[in-house]
């Protein structure tokens, strides 16, 4: 599977939850789970569908920091 196919139904599975790129790319161990870029290019595209997904400031169900998280709608 793609990152982005990857990425959408991680997601998709774990709605309303929203995630920082950080633990988007441990949780899929996306480059052995250290390649948050990977996740970074991928959000920021997703951040195009609003309608898919929303891309805000705020607490990553994960880590619990605050910081860009993305959920899917
Ligand atoms: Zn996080």
């Amino acid at each position: 599977m793609r990152v982005p196919e990857q990425i959408a139904k991680f997601l998709r599975g774990k709605k309303p939850n929203r995630y920082c790129d950080d633990c988007i790319a441990k949780e899929l161990a996306l480059g052995s789970g250290r390649n948050r870029h990977m996740a970074n290019n991928t959000t920021l595209a997703f951040e195009q569908c609003p309608k898919e997904f929303l891309r805000l400031q705020g607490i990553c169900d994960d880590c619990r920091e605050d910081k860009q998280v993305i959920r899917a709608v």
